[in-house]
């Protein structure tokens, strides 16, 4: 089998979609980040495309290495990472097709059929605690049984409003009760002292994970809020690949990893981070905000890791998205029921996806 075609499209749900087309009828689909994406379907069309032409898609490490180390250059933070991630997803999925099996099955087996899944409701900066409230009754009413509320703060607006952000976590507690998992990311937006001062009072109240409370390069700082906390505090999204997780566990140490298949380097690399996740015994906990190829290639190796049991990311269906496969992403009661059916389990259909094209 060799591939004939590589193809990147972006979507006007502001998503980037990969599909690689082969001599042999299979083809696969993968996801990039979709942040640039202009920039992103160009680095595939245009970078990693012609490396692949010709190529055996079923040769996946060789294909991830090959462009890794044709492209370097350009990377490796953001937009190389991202694109290889999108052609990664896509060449699992042709093997799957191929095999007739689900990706968790080549990766070695599934321990759950199914994944509670966390409402990850963001933009939390501007809005009053009352206006989350009312986001967060929104999700419950579609079935979430955990919640995380994001500030999107960014480590450029530091320490603004801590006290109007602790009143949020408070009056989202108390909604939603002491049984519900609830997160708290403030997106790096605080300095070191007031993350630990603000952690001790959100353990108080009950947290279930405080993700990035610093800047995502202050590594020294995010191991001081490590340290002086109980609750686990999270790092990665910012991360690619393995070896600059190594640094985030060496130099950071943060209790739990995300790193993210649309960005990190697809399920090949992901699934190396999390095998350094479990050597080092860590929560691995992916970050995920693509609703569906994104957050199936993402559970398809969350899945085949044992202690991978918390809650995963998900920011919730979108029907003008699930519009353009065969049998869209099932969440129900809030949980995502991984599909049985060969490869990610998704299939495209053509002239939708060429309907929802910039
Ligand atoms: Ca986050």
């Amino acid at each position: 089998m060799k591939i004939t075609r590589v193809e990147a499209t972006a979507l006007k749900t502001r998503s980037v979609i990969v599909q690689i087309f082969t001599d042999d009828g299979i083809a696969g689909i993968g996801e990039c980040s979709p942040m640039n994406l202009d920039v992103l379907a160009h680095f595939v069309n245009n970078a990693l495309g012609p490396l692949l032409l010709d190529e055996d898609p079923l040769e996946i490490d060789k294909l991830w290495n090959k462009m890794m180390f044709s492209t370097y250059k350009l990377g490796p933070h953001g937009v190389q990472p991202e694109a290889i991630a999108g052609v990664d997803i896509a060449l699992w999925d042709i093997l799957g097709k191929f095999s007739g099996l689900p990706i968790c099955t080549l990766l070695g087996g599934s321990y759950r059929d199914r994944v509670l899944m966390y409402a990850s409701i963001g933009g939390g900066a501007p809005l009053k605690p009352e206006e989350m409230v009312r986001k967060v009754e929104d999700a419950l009413i579609k079935g979430f049984k955990a919640i995380k509320i994001r500030m999107d703060w960014g480590p450029h607006r530091r320490d603004i409003d801590p006290a109007k952000d602790f009143a949020m976590f408070k009056a989202v507690r108390e909604l939603v009760g002491d049984d519900i998992p609830l997160s708290f990311d403030a997106n790096n937006g605080y300095s070191v002292t007031t993350a630990i001062s603000q952690g001790r009072r959100f353990e108080e109240l009950g947290i279930y994970h405080f993700e990035e409370p610093v800047a995502q390069y202050d590594y020294a700082g995010i191991r001081r809020v490590t340290e002086a906390l109980d609750v686990p505090v999270s790092a990665g999204e910012h991360e690619y690949t393995r070896w600059q997780f190594r640094d985030l566990i060496e130099q950071a140490n943060p209790d739990v990893l995300q790193p993210d298949v649309v960005k990190c380097g697809g399920i090949s690399e992901m699934r190396k981070i999390a095998v350094l996740s479990e050597t080092y015994s860590k929560h691995f906990l992916p970050h995920q905000t693509q609703p569906t190829i994104g957050t199936l290639a993402s559970l398809h190796v969350v899945t085949t890791i044992q202690t991978a049991t918390r809650p995963q990311e998900y920011t919730g269906q979108r029907p003008e998205l699930d519009e353009i496969f065969v049998e869209p992403v099932e969440f129900r009661d809030g949980y995502i029921t991984l599909p049985k059916r060969p490869g990610l389990g998704l299939e495209i259909i053509p002239e939708k996806l060429k309907a929802l094209a910039l």
